[in-house]
């Protein structure tokens, strides 16, 4: 603070400012300045010589502007809640995983940290709160993110941060059967043409993060067709050791007949050689089967 007065004033000793006069000039604004800075960062110059009413006309409306902003946040997190509230009332659903309390098994679970980063893209029509896991999922994760919609202009507008697509393995929804090309690989890497790529261990290393497309088979399709950007994406499909533990209970989203879950489980797992990341997986998913079953 006196480092900052004693600048300003040899700053207008600079500017050759009147030394009588300073003392009224600089003490008034000095008194004010840390507000405003701490808002909006820089200061306005305060014209020479100039008495505090003499100050930009905008001064005290700019710094008015934050608390504006505060109450309406405030205001806003209080029509969440009420919101939240009445589906509560009506459902009585996990705020967290959006499953009825009865089915929710999301209470206990510590977000893992995760390495490769997940990303879970969900067709709004996606309407299975019964079965559905794709929160289930991302609450599993410290960095995993959920989005619903259909159709966004690149990665680095959904994560809101740059993204290299080249960088990211999308779980591709092609016929390719992994059995079929790499027998001995449970995550295969596919070329354009739909063939496994040569150097597999070497561009798996490289994958930051993967993209997951949450729906049935028609709306996992919609949501590959609308987000050209996903084309840059590098392919993965997976030949998981044993079918999913759906069972009957769903019709399998994928051809590789997996939940997102479990997809995700494996994907990640596989990639971070952490097979934990699986086990904290799998074991949820069963239980949310279990309640599932339980409550039928
Ligand atoms: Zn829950």
């Amino acid at each position: 603070m006196q480092g900052r007065r004693k600048k300003d004033v040899d700053a207008r000793d600079k500017r050759g400012h009147d030394g009588g006069k300073s003392d009224l000039t600089t003490s008034e604004p000095t008194l004010i300045q840390p507000n405003y800075q701490e808002v909006h960062g820089a200061r306005p110059d305060v014209p020479k010589g100039a008495a505090p009413k003499a100050l930009p006309p905008n001064w005290r409306i700019k710094a008015a502007v934050p608390s504006i902003a505060v109450e309406a946040l405030a205001a806003q997190a209080y029509r969440l809640r009420m919101e939240q509230e009445v589906v509560n009332a009506a459902g009585a659903e996990c705020e967290r995983c959006g499953k009825a309390v009865a089915l929710c098994v999301c209470d206990t679970i510590v977000p893992l940290d995760n390495r490769i980063e997940v990303l879970i893209l969900q067709h709004p029509q996606e309407q299975d709160r019964a079965l559905g896991t794709a929160r289930l999922t991302v609450r599993h994760f410290r960095h995993a993110v959920l989005k619903v919609g259909l159709s966004w202009p690149s990665l680095t507008k959904i994560l809101g941060r740059p993204a290299d697509p080249q960088r990211w393995a999308i779980l591709y929804l092609g016929s390719a059967k992994a059995a079929a090309l790499a027998p001995d690989r449970e995550v295969v890497m596919l070329n354009r043409k739909g063939e496994p790529e040569r150097n597999q261990d070497a561009l798996l290393r490289d994958i930051e993060g993967v993209v997951l497309l949450d729906g049935n088979w028609s709306q996992a399709k919609a949501l590959w067709w609308r987000n050209a950007w996903m084309l840059k994406c590098r392919r993965v499909i997976l030949g998981p050791p044993r079918p999913s533990r759906y069972g009957q209970l769903r019709r399998e989203p994928r051809r590789d007949g997996l939940s997102t879950i479990e997809a995700a489980a494996m994907l990640v797992s596989r990639l971070e050689g952490r097979p934990d990341i699986e086990a904290a997986l799998t074991a949820s998913f069963e239980k949310m089967l279990a309640r599932y079953r339980a409550s039928k």
